[in-house]
């Protein structure tokens, strides 16, 4: 099953990285992942973007935004459409990562209508769903997570769903250097493709591509990506260096 699946390493770079930094960020991974068997993703602030997408042109980098907005157009000073960066040639956004839902008052509900809006208009979402230490502690995590899921998806397509990927990130693992167990990982992975399936199919959920985010990093990647529900993962601290990320996405492969 795994073989038929897009294993994908994706960047995120979160609030780090000046358009001048980035240039020299992405003249180091273009040679460092250029040979890798799985698709490499970086997702970028939004003004890096042209940067990104300009030097990353005829290159296997994809590139990503943090964030879209839900409506198409007019009065929300500040926000960013999905036609608008589709226009720039981006091809991925994060919805949801839980410091969006922590300091930006993200919801489930929001997390759905920017799924949508993003599919619409031709992004592919990497949706960002997970648990709390707390709620972990609580036995809730699967319910949680299968809970965010199914919002997210909500109203989503089976055509559509094709060009979504999940992200299993434990919130008590961002950033903490406490990574899942491989182990953890595979189980929620394992039962956010259930509840896809439940929703979509066997099929579909065979199809979807579920990575891991949370302190990946180059000594534990290829255990987590190893195991059979995780096809990849959503790096943060780790995408900030071309080395590093560099020994992520050879893991993938
Ligand atoms: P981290 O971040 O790899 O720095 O833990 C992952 C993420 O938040 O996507």
């Amino acid at each position: 099953d795994k073989q038929n699946r897009k294993a994908i390493i994706a960047g995120n770079w979160k609030m780090n990285k000046t358009a001048t930094e980035a240039k020299a960020l992405i003249s180091e991974l273009i040679p460092a992942v250029k040979d890798a068997g799985c698709e490499v993703v970086i997702c970028v602030p939004f003004t890096d973007l042209v940067t990104a997408v300009e030097m990353t042109k005829g290159t296997n980098i994809h590139v990503g935004a943090e964030n879209v907005h839900f409506e198409k157009s007019g009065a929300f000073t500040g926000e960013i459409s999905a036609d608008m960066l589709t226009d720039l040639g981006v091809e991925y956004v994060v919805i949801g990562h839980s410091e969006r839902r922590q300091y930006f008052a993200e919801t489930n509900e929001t997390v759905n209508k920017r799924t949508k809006a993003a599919l619409a208009g031709g992004l592919k979402p990497i949706i960002c769903v997970g648990e709390s230490l707390d709620q972990r502690e609580q036995g809730v995590t699967e319910e949680l997570v299968r809970m965010q899921v199914k919002i997210a998806l909500n109203g989503v397509t089976a055509d559509e769903l094709k060009n979504v990927v999940i992200a299993y990130e434990p919130i008590w693992a961002i950033g903490t250097g406490k990574t899942a167990t491989a182990d953890q990982a595979e189980e929620v992975c394992a039962a956010i493709r259930k509840v896809v399936g439940e929703l979509y199919g066997e099929d579909a959920a065979k199809a979807l591509t579920v990575q891991y985010g949370g302190s990946m990093n180059p000594k534990n990647a290829e255990e987590l990506l190893s195991k059979p529900d995780v096809d990849g993962g959503l790096i943060g601290g780790a995408s900030l260096k071309a080395d590093q990320f560099a020994v992520i996405v050879d893991a993938a492969t």
